[in-house]
């Protein structure tokens, strides 16, 4: 009876395996390396005016960023170039254009997560919401910012016991000029690290010029690695990585990936918005000083839902990197640093 159920298991397989070999021969088959499962750890849930009124243009790779004109405010140049980026980049012919309408990113955003096979852990004000239309491949992350809309410690205890998010992140103190070993984030930091909650905290760029558009105490000294130095120490059981990867301050992140072995980065922005050299360099430098097994994709698409496959491109386009290196990044880092059970990494295979 047994061999029965084998054999017949086995037909079948034989028949899906030589039907898709048709169906490939006949082009309508999707490559499989398309459907390996990818975890975004830097995904948002954002309304389509987050960024003032759209649409907003955004060339992929910016090849050339606005300087500041004489006798003009920098927040006006910035807001034309948001509108016109070829005032600043005479090649930027074909920005992509965000929606105004937050569903349409939503829904763009779904859709590219369900055809790539993307886990994101998602962050913003809609983050419910994406997780409602998708609870299989939303995990929600709490985005923070201590100056404007930090809740008291006793609602976060709450919300994580109870699991209404998973992730502490992305933490957007930066943009206030607060350093990650600021005092009043420290207590934070601890029910984290008692929780065992991951917390993504962002160091490294945000728009450019942006303390002269809208984050008067964004600081460019606090992309540096280094400045969580001290924290580390202080919270060594802290599962924690940085967004963006402290770009561009290659040596002192390495001065701590080397220190702190617990410290992991996400990729975000640096992936697609940079020119493709400058962010091939700098990946390059972090997997040859020996560290590409805690580097981890994070698209950080924001209203531009296109960029994630952007960001998976310039990944899979780099030539120095071995197929098991681009799947460390891609998937693997991730599983490890979320600490995925085995059915977990295996249901993901087979989605
Ligand atoms: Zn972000």
């Amino acid at each position: 009876m047994k061999s029965d159920i084998i054999s017949e298991d086995q037909h079948m397989k034989t028949f899906f395996f030589l039907a898709g070999i048709l169906w490939c021969h006949i082009g309508w088959c999707q490559d499989d390396t398309n459907r390996l499962p990818i975890i975004d750890m830097h995904l948002h849930a954002l309304p389509g005016n987050f960024f003032g009124p759209g649409p907003l243009a955004f060339c992929l790779p910016t090849n050339q960023w606005p300087t500041k004109e004489h006798g003009i405010p920098y927040r006006q140049t910035f807001k034309r170039w948001e509108k016109d980026p070829t005032t600043v980049d005479s090649t930027c012919l074909n920005p992509i254009w965000s929606s105004t309408d937050s569903d349409t990113i939503m829904v763009k955003t779904l859709e590219i997560l369900e055809r790539r096979n993307i886990i994101g852990i998602t962050s913003g004000p809609l983050v419910h919401r994406y997780f409602e239309m998708n609870p299989q491949r939303i995990i929600k992350g709490l985005m923070f910012n201590l100056a404007f809309n930090a809740p008291p410690i006793d609602s976060l205890r709450r919300w994580f016991v109870k699991g209404d998010y998973q992730i502490l992140g992305e933490v957007t103190n930066q943009y206030s000029g607060i350093a990650p070993g600021d005092p009043d984030f420290e207590p934070y930091l601890a029910l984290a690290e008692e929780l065992e909650i991951p917390v993504g905290i962002h160091m490294g760029p945000g728009p450019p010029g942006v303390a002269y558009v809208n984050s008067p105490g964004y600081r460019g000294r606090l992309h540096d690695p280094l400045l969580l130095e001290e924290t580390l120490l202080k919270y060594p059981d802290l599962r924690i990585y940085i967004c963006h990867a402290g770009w561009p301050m290659i040596d002192n992140l390495l001065a701590l990936m080397w220190a702190h072995p617990q410290v992991y980065v996400d990729l975000g922005i640096i992936s697609y918005a940079l020119p493709v050299k400058e962010f091939h360099r700098f990946l390059r430098r972090i997997v040859e000083a020996g560290f590409g097994n805690r580097i981890m994709f994070g698209s950080d698409q924001m209203v531009w839902p296109e960029t994630i496959e952007v960001a998976i491109s310039n990944i899979e386009s780099a030539d120095f990197l071995t197929q098991d290196q681009k799947r460390d990044i891609l998937y693997n880092n991730a599983a490890r640093f979320l600490q995925f059970s085995r059915e977990e990494i295996e249901g993901h295979h087979s989605w």
